[in-house]
């Protein structure tokens, strides 16, 4: 099964739309690996936003990322990053499509709710940015068995 790594940004928390978006996951049927509290730091964000730091916009993202603590999700499921990359939405909250976090919970670009790794290799990286290995956990869901079939499995 793949993993994905989500961010809930700082401005889930503002809003205070933590329980609507994991729902979604779990609605999804996505199963909790990891999930964990934390402050960013601009070191971790120069890593994890190294393809955006030489762009203009950069120091208001990392401002609005380090605004207040984020949650950080590993969710796991089969195709588990682009199946949430779907859920998630375009990156600007304006263009994303009405259903997606990102197009149901905002109306900007910088500020739109979630992240959420782009590609099966970025998620394997990010899930080791963000989490010590004794922090993912490989408890079975037992009705995965009745979600998917079998050669799904
Ligand atoms: N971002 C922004 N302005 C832009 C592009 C990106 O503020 O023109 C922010 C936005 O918060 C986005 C993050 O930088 O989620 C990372 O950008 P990326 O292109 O990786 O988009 P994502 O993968 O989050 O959809
Ligand atoms: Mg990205």
């Amino acid at each position: 099964m793949e993993r994905t790594l989500i961010i809930l940004k700082p401005s889930a928390i503002q809003r205070f739309l933590v329980g609507d978006v994991i729902t979604r996951f779990q609605h999804k049927a996505l199963r909790i690996a990891g999930i964990k509290m934390m402050q960013l730091d601009e070191t971790i964000l120069r890593e994890h936003y190294a393809h955006l730091v030489d762009r203009p916009f950069f120091p208001f993202l990392l401002n609005s990322m380090m605004l207040n603590p984020v949650i950080v999700m590993c969710l796991e499921g089969k195709d588990a990053v682009e199946v949430v990359r779907g859920l998630t939405g375009a990156t600007n909250s304006r263009k994303a499509a009405p259903g997606t976090i990102r197009g149901d919970f905002g109306m900007s670009g910088q500020e739109n709710i979630i992240h959420a790794s782009d590609s099966p290799e970025n998620a394997e990286i990010e899930i080791k940015r963000f989490f010590k290995p004794e922090e993912i956990f490989d408890y079975e869901l037992r009705i995965f068995k009745s979600l998917y079939s079998p050669d799904e499995l």
